[in-house]
């Protein structure tokens, strides 16, 4: 028999083959709650046999962590620990005998205990909840058929599938346990996608929760990265087409080889720089590695993201710093904080927004809380005196909001001579993202460094389509006669002014996008690092 297939989105190239991890922290709502008096013995059974499977499972990926005696491998050594707590067994047992299903039983002991840790003053103590809840929803995992919940537990390389990952779960994944990537949500240019392509994953997003219910009992997940395809339980003659498209794209890897290091430019001898984004300094060495000529967008966010607190100044400069040093005397874009749209920044960005997309996000948001912008102003202000850093400003819309922050990067600049402190230059654009900054670049280019164009909310603004939305998919075009209007303005005014446009959108590492860019006049691409080398060859051959 062969496999079903779910159509997807083409989210990051690559394709895999690999047993099934489903990672449903959210989604474990036991089918059956309750038992009949004659399937007691049989359930206990079953119970028994979960605690012993998710017992090898955390001692797996324990030994696996061992070597590096981390603070890992002790929360591993606890979580076998409390899998094995005879407190937590007896009263499991205890709800099944009293006919209430093994899964339902398990869950509810587990919010239990969870309850009586989050209640301790202790903080230590307290924070015990999430490991009680993380083994019991592990072990209810494995009662329901699911392989495991947390993407802690992943020992194996295997296909992840999820409803959708937050970008802090992205980051935090075991990179090498992770063949490939499906979600039931997402489109290309939402943030899971953006951080598959630069760890190099390949992934199909926005599959539709229905299709991604019944792939949830699969044993071996079959990912089609360029094509957005998945096949559960593929059969041998497709394994083998599995296997002959990944030699395939080996084979044009290799070929690819050869530019990683050379200098882009066009046939013509025009100098097109081609740059990585990133969204952290560990990320800077990859880069480097696949030929990055510079960083057309450190996404800052994620910094702030992965957390309950704000990060410090001297946090962020230490960052900035790290990410300036790596790439010497290459430029590096550190844009300011762009949470709001599809990103939350907890303790700022919490409340609900009607239209959180049109609404305080980016240098908006920046603007009206100095607390949070100024220390970044001034961390990139210090660490410009390690590298040759520019600042740039997301979700621009109007003259006035550069000239402001411009003014507040003055100021901090002032506040640190005063206080002694080492600073460097530090050029200062705008991202045009907005139709309005677009139609604006006249009048912005006359007052910025640089211009570098954000294509996946371009697109999304100039088109009315949601950027995250799977069912707009089709509609979503970078390409759109619209936005590429909007991207020879910009150009043009740019040209006029002398100044540089990048893109540092998805388009620009998009084979097929590429090269209009650069015929429009863009001076830089920036993308995820995997794929500069083939942006390289294209521009190689460009006129
Ligand atoms: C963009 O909008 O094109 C962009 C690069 O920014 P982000 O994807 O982080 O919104
Ligand atoms: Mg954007």
């Amino acid at each position: 028999m062969p496999g079903a297939r779910l159509e997807g989105v083409a989210a990051s190239e690559g394709v895999a083959v690999g047993p099934a991890f489903v990672h449903a922290p959210d989604e474990l709502e036991p089918q059956r709650t309750g038992i009949a008096e004659g399937e007691v013995e049989a359930e206990l059974e079953r119970f028994r046999g979960a605690i012993e499977a998710v017992v090898a499972q955390i001692s797996e990926a324990r030994d696996a962590l061992s070597e590096s005696g981390s603070e890992e491998a002790e929360i591993l050594d606890a979580h076998v620990e409390f899998a094995g707590d005879p407190e937590l067994h007896s009263e499991v047992e205890e709800r099944v005998r009293n006919l209430e299903s093994p899964e339902a039983a398990v869950l509810a002991v587990g919010e239990e205990f969870a309850g009586l840790f989050a209640g301790m003053e202790d903080e230590y103590m307290a924070a015990r909840a999430d490991d009680v809840r993380d083994v019991t929803s592990q072990i209810a995992a494995q009662l329901m058929g699911l392989r495991s919940s947390g993407l802690a537990g992943l020992a194996v390389p295997s296909v992840v599938l999820a409803r959708n990952l937050a970008p802090s779960e992205t980051a935090r994944m075991p990179r090498e346990m992770v063949l490939g990537l499906v979600t039931a949500e997402g489109s290309k240019t939402s943030h899971v996608s953006i951080m598959a392509r630069s760890m190099g994953i390949p992934a199909v997003v926005g599959v539709g929760a229905e299709a991604l219910e019944r792939a949830l009992g699969a044993g071996i997940v079959a990912v089609h990265g360029d094509d957005g395809y998945v096949v559960t339980d593929p059969d041998a003659d497709e394994v083998a087409f599995f296997e002959g498209e990944q030699a395939e794209a080996a084979t044009e890897r290799a070929a690819l080889e050869a530019y990683r290091h050379v200098e882009a430019r066009t046939h013509g001898g025009r100098r097109i720089e081609v740059a990585a984004n990133l969204g952290s300094p560990k990320e800077a060495a990859d880069a480097l590695s696949w030929g990055a000529e510079g960083v057309g967008l450190f996404r800052t966010e994620f910094l702030f993201m992965e957390r309950d607190e704000l990060p410090t100044e001297e946090e962020q400069y230490g960052v900035y710093r790290e990410v300036a040093e790596a790439f010497g005397e290459k430029p590096v874009i550190i844009r300011t904080i762009d949470v709001g749209g599809d990103k939350d920044l907890p303790g700022v960005s919490g409340h609900e927004e009607e239209n959180p997309f049109l609404g305080w996000r980016g240098i908006r948001m920046s603007l009206d809380v100095p607390d949070l912008f100024r220390p970044q102003l001034r961390a990139i202000l210090r660490a410009a005196a390690h590298g040759n850093l520019k600042v740039m400003f997301p979700m621009v819309s109007s003259v006035e909001e550069f000239v402001e922050a411009r003014c507040l990067l003055a100021e901090c600049r002032e506040e640190l001579e005063r206080e002694g402190a080492e600073t460097g230059p530090v050029e200062a654009g705008v991202m045009v993202e907005t139709p309005a900054a677009a139609l604006c670049a006249d009048e912005l280019a006359r007052e910025v460094d640089f211009f570098s164009i954000g294509t996946n909310d371009l697109t999304q603004y100039a088109l009315a389509v949601d950027r995250g939305n799977e069912k707009l998919e089709k509609l979503y075009r970078a390409d759109h006669p619209a936005v590429l209007k909007l991207i020879e303005m910009t150009c043009r005014a740019a040209e006029k002014a002398g100044i540089q446009t990048g893109v540092c959108g998805e388009a620009a590492g998009d084979p097929a996008l590429a090269p209009k860019l650069v015929a429009l006049g863009v001076t830089e691409l920036s993308m995820s690092p995997p794929a500069i080398p083939r942006a390289k060859k294209i521009i190689s051959e460009l006129p």
